[in-house]
């Protein structure tokens, strides 16, 4: 909590303490899926290992053309050629059929730094789509070509073009037998980072549905639809019926969210895959312009996978709860009702002045997980200080890893001079003053908490940090 103000202390030039700021490396943050159809539990052991496999090399590209400086543009590209390349994937070598029996495929990519964006539909050639997205984004002044004129433009680049068999190769079938493993086989690829500069992109790239007919196009080439990405909210690719992605424009819809209505990433993506789209239809990885990282899908499974600067690197073939906010479903009490005389305000107060209490402890044993678990683990915290606002519990606790990295930077905090006011059965108000002890000049100040109860236990809604100023 109180800490918060002390990150603005720290950052001001005048104030900085030598020690306390060494040059922080850069923030990169990437985002994969390879589809969100099937049910995972249901696979054989070699698919599994196929798609994990896959996830993780492709990953591995885009995490290190990242960390090394790489541009969000150049891992959104490579990660999604590796991906094009393992037949294990609907896209690229391993795209579904149509109904007529061949592949038809569909890319598109996008440039969060200008909304420069490229895309084709329908091709049957190409080996790579993704790359000739990127081509029709940079070399031509269009924005989407599809079939035979996509090809000749294709063909007019050198890119590598191949015998539509090459879509059926791997696995031998024929439009007569078709893979029983196929139906429904929604491996569509996807790709959102944000680079070191602070550039985001995305590219989603598929083989569509299965068994569609032919010239049917869905949402991964359309950009709002399947594909967005601006520096100025987010990089998005969704995976799914393509039919409901656009219908619902849901790409752009995400990044109008956050512009527009001021919602965190995760609140975005979690409106659309809970409110917007009927269960069963797909899923949504993003990235948002400060390196949020969101993975979410309503059906039983999505291989996805994510790395960021932080050190973070996983692989997934199904998310617990589908990759939603588990505490988001404890919905506070009716704070509006008339104050029950038989609640012991006492009683609620002893819990809130223990769990401060536990609050200053985990921060002085250098546990920012334990203290962050006091608020409200939701994206509509607000944490309020030196004039601006951070919201959501998952931005906060990440800021306040970047910003303490070890016990040492954390210092030791504590809190007196507790003031209580009631606001309602499930609502409370606490006014306090912090110190912060790391050197030989403490800091501190003031901080005013809401407090609601949920269920069963009390969490910070809100909180305002005050510093004092300098005697
Ligand atoms: N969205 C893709 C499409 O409709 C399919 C998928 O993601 O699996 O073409």
């Amino acid at each position: 909590m109180v800490v918060w103000m002390t990150i603005v202390f720290i950052e001001s030039p005048m104030t900085r303490p030598v020690h306390a700021e060494t040059a922080q490396p850069k923030r990169w943050a990437i985002v994969i899926h390879g589809g969100a159809g099937g049910d995972p539990s249901k696979w054989s052991d070699e698919k599994r290992n196929a798609r994990l496999d896959g996830l993780e090399a492709a990953l591995k590209i885009g995490r290190d053309l990242l960390a090394g400086g790489g541009s969000s543009l150049d891992a959104v590209e490579a990660v999604i050629r590796s991906l094009e390349d393992n037949a294990s994937f609907n896209a690229g070598r391993g795209a579904v059929l149509t109904q007529a029996g061949n592949a038809e495929l569909d890319a598109s990519i996008m440039d969060g730094r200008n909304r420069a964006c490229g895309a084709i539909a329908g091709v049957t050639t190409i080996k790579n789509p993704i790359a000739t997205a990127r081509l029709v984004m940079t070399d031509t002044k269009h924005v989407l070509l599809v079939g035979r004129g996509a090809e000749a433009f294709a063909a007019s680049k050198n890119v590598p073009l191949v015998d539509p068999k090459y879509f059926l190769s791997r696995r031998r079938r024929t439009p007569q037998q078709p893979d029983p493993s196929e139906h429904p086989h929604l491996g569509t690829v996807g790709c959102a980072a944000l680079d070191s500069e602070g550039n985001l992109a995305a590219g989603t790239s598929t083989g569509g549905t299965p068994k569609k007919l032919p010239g049917r196009v869905g949402d991964s080439p359309i950009v709002g639809a399947g594909t967005f990405a601006d520096n100025a909210s987010c990089a998005v690719s969704g995976t799914g019926v393509g039919e409901e992605y656009i219908r619902n424009a849901v790409a752009y819809d995400i990044a109008a969210q956050m512009l527009y209505a001021k919602r965190s990433l995760e609140t975005a993506i979690t409106e659309i895959m809970t409110e917007r789209l009927q269960p069963g239809i797909g899923g949504l990885i993003g990235v948002s312009h400060d390196g949020q990282i969101v993975m979410q899908h309503n059906t039983p499974g999505m291989s996805c996978a994510a790395a960021d600067s932080n050190g973070r690197f996983e692989t997934h073939l199904a998310l617990d709860n589908g990759g939603r906010p588990a505490v988001n479903a404890a919905k506070p009490i009716d704070a509006a009702k008339p104050i029950n005389a038989a609640r012991s305000t006492d009683a609620d107060k002893e819990e809130i002045r223990r769990l401060i209490g536990q609050q200053a402890d985990a921060w002085n044993a250098g546990d920012i997980d334990r203290f962050m678990d006091v608020y409200w683990h939701d994206e509509e915290l607000t944490f309020c200080s030196a004039g601006s606002i951070t919201r959501g519990w998952t931005a906060t606790l990440e800021r306040y890893k970047r910003r303490y990295p070890d016990k040492a930077t954390m210092g030791n905090l504590s809190f007196s001079d507790l003031e209580f006011l009631r606001l309602g059965d499930d609502a409370f108000q606490v006014l306090g003053v912090w110190q912060l002890t790391r050197d030989a000049t403490p800091i501190g100040g003031r901080f005013t908490l809401v407090l609601r109860r949920f269920d069963d236990t009390w969490r910070i809604v809100h909180d305002h940090t005050s510093v004092r100023d300098a005697p």
